[in-house]
């Protein structure tokens, strides 16, 4: 079930390997070029498997090669934080009865906390019970009985969550996850590190979330493909492609993790109102902001919010993000704020 594409948004530049194919381990983890650029910049270019995708990230600069590897040792250290089954990490700790604190785990909490208050709830780090009683933890997910999703469903809620200095502490049954946000938090880290080390253009891709710093080399902007999520694995297949410069580019869609029972797909993003995938009328959310660890968490709530809530929600908060719906008839919908950063051979519609 557990079908992780090596590039849920592919990037389009102007150096090959951009669009990445999947590898094997060993590819990835010799890769280490650092080369001299035409701009006279040095440049460096590394792939990782870690968080459960491939993550593939360039820098340039005079110290590019150090900024990624700084970068890299960013990213195991938060994957060994975050992640939920590892029974070091600090969120498992918190998920067993373990005080423990970090200043990443206060940071996600207040994140979290904001997300959850002003998405109306449809998104929360709670819900990791069902997470688990759906089996998306593990090797063989399934449709659970509507008795447990209903008893399930009362161990969850944020505001059920007690948090004492900053630091949560999940009782009987309760637990938190921080999938929603965990990648657009370290692509964001990864930006702050870029920063420190002087590079002068750079992007990563964490499993097709994009982040960009600066612009390309030649002073162009990015350009980021928006997989077809009729055809996830076509590269060629795109719904359109977002040019920009310092901002995150993040896709949520129920084709990136899912199982199928009697027909049926089932995916990995959960409505909090009835423990069910959420079912909202959407393929797929893409989000636009300077703010990687937002961009993250609204993907996943917007898919949870359905079109309607979603632009209301844009509405409010235009200055914070952009976004690119595409529903489940085919439509293409676009925050007017990309307006002139949106591209596609399909018909689209600008929102206002
Ligand atoms: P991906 O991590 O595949 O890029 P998302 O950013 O949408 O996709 O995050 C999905 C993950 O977020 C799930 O695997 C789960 O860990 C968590 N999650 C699922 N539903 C919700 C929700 N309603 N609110 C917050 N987190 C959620
Ligand atoms: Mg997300």
């Amino acid at each position: 079930m557990k079908r992780i594409l090596t590039a849920a948004l592919l990037f389009i530049c102007l150096f090959s390997g951009c669009t990445r194919e999947a590898k094997t381990d060993k590819d990835i983890f010799s890769s280490n070029d650092t080369e001299i650029s035409h701009t006279g910049n040095a440049s460096a270019t590394r792939e990782i498997f870690a968080m459960d995708t491939y993550m593939s990230l360039t820098a340039y600069g005079d110290h590019a090669e150090t900024a990624v590897d700084k970068a890299i040792s960013e990213i195991k250290r938060l994957d060994a934080l975050l992640s939920v089954g590892d029974e070091k990490s600090i969120v498992y700790r918190l998920n067993h009865g373990e005080k423990a604190d970090s200043e990443d785990v206060t940071f996600l909490i207040e994140r979290s906390a904001w997300l959850y208050e002003n998405t109306d709830g449809a998104f929360d780090i709670t819900l990791f019970p069902l997470m688990e009683l759906w089996g998306f933890t593990g090797e063989h997910p399934a449709v659970p009985e509507q008795s447990d999703i209903d008893k399930t469903l009362v161990l969850c809620g944020f505001d059920k969550l007690i948090i004492e200095n900053d630091t949560p502490e999940p009782k009987d049954g309760q637990g938190i996850d921080f999938g929603g946000i965990a990648k657009g938090y370290t692509s964001q880290r990864i930006m702050e590190i870029f920063r420190e080390y002087g590079i002068t253009s750079g992007v990563v891709s964490l499993g097709g979330n994009v982040q960009c710093y600066g612009t390309k080399p030649d002073g162009s902007l990015w350009r980021c493909g928006i997989t077809d999520p009729d055809h996830p694995d076509d590269t060629s297949a795109l719904s359109g492609v977002i040019s920009v410069d310092d901002k995150a580019v993040i896709t949520s869609g129920g084709y990136e993790r899912y199982f199928t029972e009697n027909g049926k797909t089932y995916h990995h993003i959960i409505n909090p109102e009835n423990g069910y995938p959420a079912d909202s009328g959407l393929k797929s959310v893409t989000i636009v902001s300077a703010d990687g660890t937002l961009a993250d968490g609204l993907s996943t709530a917007c898919f949870v919010m359905g079109k309607e809530k979603s632009f209301a929600f844009w509405r409010e908060h235009p200055e914070l993000f952009d976004m690119v719906l595409i529903t489940n008839e085919n439509e293409i919908l676009v925050t007017e704020g990309l307006k002139e950063n949106f591209s596609s051979r399909k018909d689209y519609t600008i929102i206002k």
